[in-house]
C-alpha cells in the first residue's frame, strides 16, 4: 500500500536502515557526534539563530512555544484543525486568547492581523500555520510576519510549519519561532518535534517555563549536544540521515522537485474535474473538494494500493488530501492522479482516457528546467 497520506508520510529505506542499529545509550561521546551534525543540519534547514529537538509531537512544540513565549495575550489564527489546536493550548494554560477565524479555505488577511493588534496593544504573540493541513492551505505568513515586527517587533511570531519546513524555502527574517515535526514533511516515523528559534525568542524564554517542555533548559542542554531528559536517539539518528540525504540532493533542487510535483498533482487533479478546496493551496498536499470523497478513497485503496487521506470535522466525508512533502519517488505521484482518474472513471463520473498522467508528466518535466529533471 503506498501512504499517501499528508502525514504520516513514507519512511525511506536508508532511514529505516540507520535506525535499525542498536540502542546507542543517550549520555556517550557516540551519540553526542550524531547529535551535534543532526543539530548543525537542523540549523541549516531552518536557517535560524537557535534549534530544540524535543520528544513529543508536534502538538508538544506548540505547547512549549505558547507556554515559553507567550506571556499575556494571544492572537491566532483559526482556519482549520491546527488553527484551532493553538486557541485551546492558549486557553488550556490560562492566557487571553483573541482568535481570527476563517473558513477552513481561506487565508488569513495581513489587513485582519493589522486590525486585531491595532485593537489590542495587550498581543504580544501571534501563532499561525504556515501550511494548514486541515483543508490544504497556505498562510501568507512572511508577510503578515514582516508587517506585525513592524507595528511592535516585542510580539513574538510563531509559526507551525509541520507541513511546510522541508517542503518550501521559509523565509525566517520576521519569525521567532518555527515549528517542525517527524512524521509529515521530515519523512521520520512520529515522536519528534523540532523548533527553530530567533535570538529574540531565546531572549524571551528566558529562563523558561514548565518543567518537561521548558525551552530554557533543552538550549542550554542542547548547545551542549545533548537533552535536558532521553534524548529519542532513534529518531535523532533517523533525522540526522533524512537531512544528509536532503544535503546530498541539494536543497535548491530538493524544493524545485517538490514545487514541480505539487503542481503537476494540482494540474492532474484539475484536468479531471477535480475541485481543489483551499484559495491558496499549500505545496504540502492537494486538498479536493468531493461529495464522494469516502468512496474516492475506498477505491484507491481496494483497487489501486493507495492510502490518501479524508476531512476532518464539517469536512469529514468531503474532502480528500493526497500527501506531497518528502523524497517521494515521482512513479509514485504520477500513479496517484492516475489512480483518482480510474476511480472517476469508476464511479461514472468521466470515462478513463489517461489524462491525470499525462498531464502529471507534461508539468513536472516543464516546471523542472529541462536538464535537471528526476
Ligand atoms: C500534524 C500537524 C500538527 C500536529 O501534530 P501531532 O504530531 O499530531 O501532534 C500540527 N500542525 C500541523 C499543521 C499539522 O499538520
Amino acid at each position: 500500500m503506498l501512504l499517501f497520506t499528508p502525514g504520516p508520510t513514507p519512511v525511506p529505506e536508508a532511514v529505516r536502515m540507520a535506525m535499525s542499529g542498536p540502542t546507542i545509550h543517550h549520555r556517550t561521546p557516540e551519540f553526542e557526534a550524531i547529535f551535534k551534525e543532526a543539530r548543525t543540519r537542523l540549523m541549516r534547514l531552518f536557517g535560524m539563530d537557535e534549534c530544540v529537538m524535543l520528544a513529543s509531537t508536534g502538538t508538544g512544540a506548540m505547547e512549549a512555544c505558547v507556554t515559553n513565549m507567550c506571556t499575556k495575550k494571544v492572537l491566532t489564527v483559526n482556519a482549520g484543525k491546527f488553527g484551532e489546536r493553538f486557541g485551546k493550548i492558549v486557553e488550556a494554560f490560562g492566557l487571553e486568547l483573541v482568535e481570527l477565524k476563517y473558513g477552513w479555505d481561506t487565508p488569513a488577511s495581513i489587513e485582519d492581523v493589522k486590525a486585531a493588534l491595532a485593537d489590542d496593544p495587550d498581543i504580544d504573540a501571534f501563532c499561525i500555520q504556515v501550511s494548514e493541513s486541515a483543508g490544504g492551505l497556505r498562510h501568507p505568513v512572511e508577510e503578515i510576519a514582516a508587517m506585525i515586527k513592524a507595528v511592535n517587533p516585542e510580539i513574538m511570531v510563531i509559526a507551525d510549519g509541520i507541513t511546510a519546513v522541508g517542503v518550501e524555502p521559509i523565509d525566517t527574517t520576521h519569525i521567532d519561532a518555527l515549528i517542525a515535526g517527524s512524521q509529515k514533511a521530515l519523512m521520520l516515523p512520529p515522536g519528534m518535534a523540532m523548533v527553530g528559534l530567533s535570538d529574540a525568542a531565546v531572549r524571551r524564554i528566558g529562563g523558561g517555563t514548565g518543567y518537561y517542555l521548558n525551552l530554557a533548559s533543552e538550549i542550554k542542554k542542547q548547545q551542549k549536544n545533548t537533552t535536558a531528559y532521553t534524548a529519542p536517539t532513534t529518531l535523532i539518528v533517523g533525522l540526522n540521515k533524512v537531512l544528509e540525504m536532503i544535503e546530498e540532493e541539494g536543497y535548491d533542487l530538493f524544493y524545485r522537485r517538490t514545487h514541480a510535483r505539487a503542481l503537476a498533482t494540482r494540474a492532474a487533479l484539475e484536468a479531471i474535474g477535480c475541485i481543489l478546496y483551499p484559495k491558496m493551496p499549500a505545496l504540502s498536499m492537494s486538498a479536493v473538494y468531493d461529495e464522494e470523497a469516502n468512496m474516492v478513497r475506498s477505491i484507491l485503496k481496494t483497487e489501486f494500493g493507495v492510502n490518501i487521506a479524508g476531512g476532518q470535522d464539517h469536512l469529514k466525508g468531503k474532502l480528500f488530501r493526497i500527501n506531497q512533502m518528502g523524497l517521494i519517488p515521482l512513479h509514485e505521484s504520477a500513479w496517484v492522479v492516475n489512480a483518482v482518474e480510474w476511480a472517476y472513471d469508476r464511479m461514472d463520473r468521466r470515462p478513463y482516457d489517461g489524462l491525470a498522467s499525462k498531464v502529471f508528466n507534461e508539468v513536472y518535466f516543464n516546471t523542472l528546467s529541462a536538464n535537471e529533471h528526476a
